[in-house]
């Protein structure tokens, strides 16, 4: 590379640990980083640096996007459960010969007083709950599977509310956007009667005090578990994948 190119990086985004990696790479003289984002939520947290909102056109797109932006590495930082997005980037990156990492957070591990229900798939989740009113915080475009209990009144919080609309027969949406703190939590469970959860195991801090007051009040929580991990290079934050862009860029 000459002197004067500066090292080119893709994060693709969508979690807090992007959002972190990004105001990181700002402070960086030596590379130059494009933050792309899927563009589903309304509201943004401001990206330090180049944005780049909207899909590529699947693993084929996204190759040869990295070929026309003479991209260097890619470091998937998407959330744990963008399983799409995380397959996309890996088949990209092997087919243009460009090294990547993906983000990771570590998953939520059961504690004394968990009473958690783990199962691999919101189909699972949904036949699990346990008690009417139940708190649904698996995401928007997740509701669907949910429509088949007839006999749960759901408390369902959204960044967005979906539209269309899920089938459920008695919902009530909250929107709102983490981080949120265990006192917020703990009257918003208290307001509605909640007897029961559903999450996905997302893991960090940002959406944790919900299991935190679950342990509290004794609520059962279903837990959806992870997909897979991805085959190849996986840290667990910013700071790593920022430790691993630089030793690329170094070597
Ligand atoms: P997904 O199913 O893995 O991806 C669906 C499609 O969205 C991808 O094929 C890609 O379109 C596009 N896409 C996803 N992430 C992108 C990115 N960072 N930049 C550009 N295009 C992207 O993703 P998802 O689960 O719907 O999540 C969508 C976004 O929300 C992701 O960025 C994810 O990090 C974030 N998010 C997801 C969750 C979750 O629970 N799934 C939670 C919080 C945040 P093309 O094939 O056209 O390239």
């Amino acid at each position: 590379m000459s002197a004067s190119r500066r090292f080119r990086v893709l994060v693709l985004g969508g979690s807090t640990e992007a959002f972190d990696l990004a105001e990181q790479l700002a402070g960086d003289a030596g590379i130059e980083a494009i933050t792309a984002m899927a563009g589903v939520t309304r509201e943004r947290r401001a990206v330090p640096g180049h944005v780049r909102i909207g899909g590529f056109g699947g693993p084929g797109g996204l190759a040869a996007w990295l070929g026309a932006e003479r991209i260097d590495a890619v470091v998937d930082s998407t959330h744990p459960f963008a399983r799409q997005m995380t397959a996309n980037a890996a088949a990209a990156a092997a087919a243009a010969r460009i090294p990547i990492v993906h983000v990771l957070r570590p998953p939520w591990v059961a504690q004394d007083g968990d009473d958690w229900r783990e199962v691999d798939d919101m189909a699972a989740a949904a036949a699990a709950i346990p008690a009417s009113p139940c708190f649904l915080t698996v995401g928007r475009t997740e509701l669907d599977p949910f429509a088949v209990r007839r006999d749960i009144a759901f408390v369902a919080r959204v960044i967005d509310r979906p539209d269309p609309p899920p089938d459920l027969t008695d919902v009530i949406y909250v929107e709102a956007r983490g981080p949120f703190v265990l006192a917020d939590e703990l009257r918003l469970l208290d307001r509605h009667g909640i007897r029961s959860i559903v999450t996905k195991n997302s893991g960090g801090k940002a959406a944790e005090a919900k299991l935190i007051a679950a342990r509290q009040l004794g609520l059962p929580v279903v837990m959806v578990r992870r997909p897979a991990p991805p085959d190849g290079a996986v840290v667990a934050d910013a700071t790593a994948a920022l430790g691993w862009i630089r030793g690329l860029n170094h070597a």
